[in-house]
């Protein structure tokens, strides 16, 4: 019998899609690729699928061309990987609401999500919430502040209660008072409103700590990714949001930080990489010995500095966590909204500093929808689509 445990690997093209092969082939005794599925990157998948020789194979987009025998195609190949039948982790790496479906799915098959894809908690909150209640499958972050977080809280995470409410978190965690969410702060951390307002594409893409999917990297610069993380870790852990605070630590060393209720304070550390939070949610509860991991020297990585948001030369932060609180439909419209003003700047049709203008246009007009169910969340998510494309 194989005690190995077999992983899909949703996004195996990407920047996490790599990252979690490097791990998984120091660890062939405990992981192997049952899965594997890109979007577009058809010799990225092949070369991948040539050195794993996964059971399945999905390719997104195939641009009509024939794909070799057994491949998937189109978006059922994410559910189909994320539900084979000997897949018991599913990482999902996918960029944007486009992991939604293969979370839900996953989660109603039993399987742990290892999840990068935090887009998938952002739109769908609720509805991972319940799929995680309904079946025997469980949510384990990825993003290294949440991972961070997890780890900090290792030990008092709690059973969900029978017929919580989906606010309850899908870790909910016992004991604690606060989250302290790091941000590097990004390539503008220093730059006046005037100076971001004439930032160009390429200086949106020079990210001090972290290499990084382009989506991401112009998150990082406009704080929206900050943002998502701040509803991610309300979605997953049950925290309320007035006690999930954010503080710039230009270094990317303190990944997050918890309060707990007697006043003490831990932080997890280490050099920026996304190896140890990929294989800490693979792993968890235990922790795998691993000599690939970067370590972390305190000489080599001091001073460790921290600093307040400048909320004004970042409204983007505040626009999205202001989504989160509102609820309902308001943070899918935020995420599409965002996802689109992002690869409007990455094609160059929409200069950098108007991405908040473009989420609060969208959040004005369609962010009190309601978003009760994928139907009618995902009518929102392309109604923001539709206003942001039109965007000037
Ligand atoms: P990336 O752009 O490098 O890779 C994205 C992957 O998803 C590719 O394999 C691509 O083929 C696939 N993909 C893209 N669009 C798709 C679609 N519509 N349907 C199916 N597959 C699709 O992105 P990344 O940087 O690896 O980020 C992936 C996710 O992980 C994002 O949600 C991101 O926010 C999160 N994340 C990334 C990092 C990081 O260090 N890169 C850190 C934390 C969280
Ligand atoms: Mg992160």
């Amino acid at each position: 019998m194989s005690v190995r445990t077999g992983v899909a690997l949703l996004g195996a093209t990407g920047s996490i899609g790599e990252t979690t092969q490097r791990v998984v082939e120091r660890h062939p005794e405990r992981f192997h690729f049952v899965a594997l599925t890109a979007n577009g990157n058809r010799e990225g998948l092949t070369a991948a699928v040539a050195r794993w020789m996964p059971r399945y194979v999905g390719l997104v987009q195939d641009g009509g061309a024939a794909l070799p025998a057994g491949w998937g195609r189109g978006t059922q190949c994410l559910v189909e990987a994320a539900q084979h039948p000997e897949v018991d982790t599913v990482v999902n790496a996918v960029v944007g609401a486009a992991g939604l479906e293969a979370t839900l799915a996953a989660l109603r098959a039993g399987k742990r999500v290892a999840l990068a894809n935090k887009e998938s908690l952002v739109v769908g909150g609720a509805l991972v919430a319940r799929a995680v209640r309904q079946g025997r499958g469980e949510v384990i972050p990825v993003d290294s502040e949440h991972s961070a977080l997890l780890q900090c809280a290792a030990g008092r995470v709690a059973p969900i209660p029978r017929g919580a409410a989906a606010g309850a978190g899908l870790l909910p965690l016992r004991g604690v008072s606060r989250m302290i969410i790091t941000a590097s702060g990004g390539p503008f951390r220093t730059w006046s409103r005037e100076q971001i307002a004439g930032a160009q594409l390429t200086d949106a893409l020079n990210h001090p700590t972290w290499a990084m999917g382009r989506k991401i990297t112009i998150d990082s610069a406009s704080l929206a990714n900050k943002a998502l993380e701040v509803i991610e870790a309300h979605v997953l852990f049950g925290i309320p949001y007035d006690r999930i605070e954010v503080v710039v630590h230009p270094q990317s060393i303190v990944h997050s930080m918890l309060e707990f209720e007697d006043g003490s304070v831990l932080a997890q550390m280490g050099v920026p990489s996304m190896e140890l939070p990929v294989l800490y949610a693979l792993g968890y509860p235990d922790r795998i010995a691993d000599g690939g991991v970067p370590r972390f020297d305190p000489v080599a990585s001091s001073p460790l500095t921290f600093e307040a948001v400048r909320h004004d030369a970042f409204p983007t932060l505040g626009l999205g966590i202001a989504a989160g609180r509102q609820g309902g439909a308001a943070p899918a419209v935020f995420n599409a909204a965002n996802e689109v003003a992002v690869a409007r700047v990455l094609d160059g049709s929409l200069p950098f500093a108007r991405i908040p203008a473009a989420i609060d246009h969208a959040l004005s007009a369609v962010g009190d929808r309601p978003g009760d169910d994928l139907p009618a969340l995902l009518a929102a998510d392309a109604a923001a689509r539709s206003l942001v494309q039109e965007f000037r």
